[in-house]
């Protein structure tokens, strides 16, 4: 069984896609950690960040694992790595890449299919998993997303920038995120709609809760 979840940046997808997992007894697949792993190992080959032969390649031998909530990139933890602001946004970009989307879709959907799956990102219920029996579209408005990411900021003590410069970064992901014309993020028509600007994480799960059919 597959709960797909999307939502724009900072709607809170992965924390209660963790927690649904853990209550559930489900796999938890964080893809957009595939297209920030992605995104830091065509940095780090100082690729250009367009479709080319050379970004095809490198997808074709990328090698990105979990293990519990740490992500390897050939065989290198760089869980912290991947969640800089650089990487966010060097993610949106690679991720409007189709040679890029394409060559992550197996890997998606042989994780979901191998075990109950909760999983999360922007295509979940459009193109990795149509057929999923649960759907959700977690939302919230910028100012409420953008001030929950300033304090997750704060918290891991990056404090280079300013809730107004993090809602700007967030409104141009989103804006690059749905432009795209590869798999752009958008609602399935069978998603329950949930806009979380009022609910605390223990509202949101109790209801996805009720919603979800097991
Ligand atoms: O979810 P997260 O913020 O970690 O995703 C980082 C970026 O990866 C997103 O802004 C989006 O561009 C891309 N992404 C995607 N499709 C997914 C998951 C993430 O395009 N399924």
């Amino acid at each position: 069984m597959i709960i797909a979840i999307d939502g724009p940046a900072g709607a809170g997808k992965s924390t209660v896609a963790r927690l649904l997992a853990d209550k559930l007894g489900f796999a938890y697949l964080d893809t957009g950690a595939l297209y920030r792993a992605s995104a830091l190992k065509a940095k780090r080959m100082n690729l250009s960040f367009e479709e080319s032969p050379e970004i095809r390649t490198m997808m074709s031998e990328i090698d990105i694992r979990f293990e519990g909530d740490r992500v390897y990139l050939d065989g290198e933890d760089v869980s912290e790595e991947i969640r800089t602001p650089q990487v966010s946004h060097l993610a949106s970009v690679i991720s409007a890449i189709p040679s890029v989307r394409e060559l992550l879709l197996p890997l998606q959907r042989r994780v979901g299919h191998a075990q109950n799956t909760v999983a999360d990102g922007r295509d979940m219920g459009t193109v990795v998993f149509p057929d999923a029996e649960n759907k959700i579209f977690l939302d919230a408005s910028l100012k409420e997303r953008a001030r929950r990411r300033f304090l997750e900021l704060l918290q891991k003590g990056e404090k280079n920038s300013s809730e107004k410069e993090v809602a700007q970064e967030i409104k141009i992901r989103d804006e690059r995120d749905s432009s795209r014309v590869a798999a752009p993020l958008r609602r399935a028509v069978d998603a329950v709609y949930i806009n979380t600007d009022k609910l605390n994480i223990d509202k949101v799960l109790e209801k996805m809760l009720e919603y979800i059919v097991l």
